[in-house]
């Protein structure tokens, strides 16, 4: 038997040491009798629960199981990178720590891989046990992000999908910081196919991401793929400028014929008006600027402090 890995699962950790091992247990029942050469990748990002002592634990027992510890919090989409920047195997697979992705679509993801896709992206059917503002929140913006970006990113896709190799030779050599996943993968291209499937409620634990996180993830994930939102201001500012001009015309029209009255209610709108949206429109600005700033700065997109293996590498690999 030859010792080349076939599947390296990933596996993104934020303090989740109740669901480590039964995450173990249903891939391994999922998988064991179906894959050539197994690899189970878990990326620690930042736990301060127990999440890495459990790790450690499965890898000393199973050698098949890998972990890497982060520095600090990087964050969920760093963690994902982190764990496919790792993995040897021929294909790869990404999958929540929570369970709310069920380890038993793999073998579907699987079969569609084998049949030639070089991306199998599992697709939410329904989602259970989670707030209806979170259904709602991300329905509307799977919805509105289809529509203005150039790429087509699937709506109702999480991270959870198969790559194979040619779409990890593509998606290891993206170097971006701020990430959005499921949208970068898209982007690369080569023939891509959905899996439905259900998604369940959280095994154990609380979800990871607070308002504050998702807001910033869908910030990243439109001004990623998106210039509407810059667009905006000229479109804006256009229209605004139409309107002025034949305003100015009335106003002049009215002053020689005479007719003048006091503008405190129209001026004090017209003020408020476009000094909202003037702000809006520049804090839209300073959401690009930021985000080019920090890519500029080329800071690497995580630390490794700990890991599984004798070999370790503190820094990320370098992608240009
Ligand atoms: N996660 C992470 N770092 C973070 C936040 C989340 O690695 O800063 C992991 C988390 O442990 C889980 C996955 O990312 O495996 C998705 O997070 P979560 O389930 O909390 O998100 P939700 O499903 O509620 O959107
Ligand atoms: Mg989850």
């Amino acid at each position: 038997m030859s010792d080349a890995i076939e599947l390296s699962v990933v596996i993104p950790v934020f303090n989740e040491e109740e669901n480590i091992l039964p995450m173990y247990e249903r891939l391994r029942a999922a998988l064991d009798d179906l894959v050539r050469g197994l690899e189970i990748i878990y990326v620690d990002d930042g736990s301060r629960d127990g999440s890495w002592a459990a790790i450690e634990e499965l890898a000393t027992k199973d050698q098949r199981v890998r972990g890497i510890s982060f520095a600090r919090n990087f964050g969920h989409q760093a963690a994902v990178t982190a764990g496919v920047d790792h993995a040897q195997g021929e294909a790869v697979v990404l999958i929540d720590a929570d369970l709310q992705d069920p380890p038993e679509v793999i073998p579907e993801l699987i079969a569609r891989w084998r049949e030639g896709y070089d991306v199998v992206y599992a697709q939410r059917k329904k989602r259970q046990g989670e707030s209806l503002f979170k259904k709602l929140t991300a329905a509307l913006f799977y919805r509105l992000l289809h529509r203005i970006t150039d790429v087509s990113i699937p709506v109702d896709t999480g991270d959870f999908r198969l790559m194979g190799p040619r779409a990890l030779a593509a998606f290891r050599a993206l170097p971006e910081r701020n990430r959005f996943i499921r949208g970068m993968v898209s982007w690369i291209g080569f023939r891509q196919v959905a899996v439905p499937y259900e998604r369940h409620a959280r095994a154990a634990g609380e979800t990871k991401y607070p308002f504050r996180k998702m807001l910033r993830f869908a910030l990243d994930a439109i001004t990623s793929f998106s210039f509407l939102p810059l667009r905006l201001s000229t479109f804006l500012g256009l229209g605004v400028s139409v309107f002025a001009f034949l305003y100015i015309i009335v106003v002049l029209i009215l002053k020689f014929m005479g007719i003048s009255w006091p503008g405190y209610t129209s001026l004090m709108a017209s003020i408020l008006f476009l000094g909202g949206v003037q702000l809006v429109m520049i804090g839209m600005l300073g959401e690009y600027l930021a985000r080019v700033f920090d890519e500029v700065k080329r800071r690497p997109l995580y630390l490794v402090g700990n890991s599984t293996s004798k070999k370790m590498d503190v820094l990320p690999p370098q992608r240009d």
